[in-house]
């Protein structure tokens, strides 16, 4: 029979309780509530390992295995609700993840707040040609300034436009009316997640391939995760955000240089763009 516990609570995410932590111009990652604690997941684990986890006792050692192992469950037992607030593109993206309950602002019934994103100028940029979803260097002025006007200048006129559309004389229904709006215009949304799919998530939108703009959030997030369940964070950290996969063509082919043995490059089937990840992530220069 289990022994009946307090409530575990982190005293160091209690301090970020209703605050808020500002993203972009006018964004924010706002905590709501959360449950459960780095305790929360030994405690489950310990229930479905039971005397198994004789060796592995202590917490820390028993976070890291199972992240590690990816026994992903006792990671479900921590939840956290957070409301955001986030230019409409950015929420596209974010609600791409299902595994989260969800509650967004309804432009149906609600006047649209006159908030848009719009971009520092460090972050109008060239489009990538290297990576199609990317951009690369910044654009110099005065087209900088002119494509930042020309962005405000847009999103202001399409304000204009909603506001006679739902004002008294027209009174189109505000669920017509918002289809005049651009998608730099901010939505707001509560997110309630498990810790296991927070880390997912983490993982996906950190990662430099992400839009800057999900990214900064994602960061934000992360930071609440540092405090919140901090042997959790550091292990997530070291097996999952910062480390590598490799496949088994570039586990031989790596068993071969740390050897020092000759190969043959064309021997192993590995593409232009899994080598050049290989070289940045070991420090190769020729191969
Ligand atoms: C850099 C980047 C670029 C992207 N580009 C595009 C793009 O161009 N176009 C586009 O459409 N999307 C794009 N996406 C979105 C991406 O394809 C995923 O939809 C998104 O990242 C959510 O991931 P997920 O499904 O793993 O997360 P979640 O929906 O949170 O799901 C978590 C996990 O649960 C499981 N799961 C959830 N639902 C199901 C299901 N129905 N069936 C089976 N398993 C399920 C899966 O294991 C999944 O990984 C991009 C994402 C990233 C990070």
């Amino acid at each position: 029979m289990l022994k009946a516990m307090n409530r575990t609570k982190s005293d160091s995410l209690d301090k970020y309780l209703q605050q808020s932590i500002p993203c972009l111009d006018k964004g924010f990652v706002r905590l709501v509530d959360y449950m459960g604690s780095d305790s929360s997941i030994t405690q489950a684990a310990r229930v479905s390992y039971g005397a198994g986890t004789k060796t592995l006792n202590d917490d820390t050692a028993l976070i890291r295995y199972l992240l590690r192992h990816k026994h992903t469950t006792p990671f479900e037992m921590c939840e956290i609700k957070l409301h955001i607030k986030a230019p409409i593109f950015v929420a596209r993206q974010w609600l791409r993840h299902r595994t989260a309950n969800v509650n967004e602002y309804s432009a149906r019934y609600s006047i649209m707040e006159h908030d848009y994103y719009l971009p520092k100028t460090e972050q109008v940029c060239y489009q990538s040609k290297s990576n199609k979803q990317g951009r690369s260097e910044v654009i110099s002025e005065p087209l900088n300034a002119e494509i930042r006007g020309k962005i405000q200048d847009i999103t202001e006129k399409s304000f204009e436009i909603y506001d006679g559309f739902i004002s008294e004389d027209v009174n189109l229904a505000k669920e017509i009316a918002r289809g005049v709006l651009p998608v730099n215009v901010y939505t707001q949304f509560y997110w309630k997640i498990d810790l296991h799919n927070l880390l997912h998530f983490l993982k996906l939108r950190i990662d430099p391939h992400a839009q800057y703009e999900i990214r900064i959030y994602a960061e934000a997030i992360l930071s609440l995760v540092k405090e919140w369940v901090p042997i959790t964070y550091q292990a997530f950290v070291d097996y999952a955000l910062n480390a590598e996969t490799l496949s088994a063509e570039e586990v031989a082919l790596m068993k071969k240089i740390i050897k020092g043995e000759s190969y043959n490059l064309e021997d192993f089937k590995i593409s232009k763009r899994e080598l050049a990840n290989l070289k940045q992530v070991f420090d190769l220069e020729d191969i």
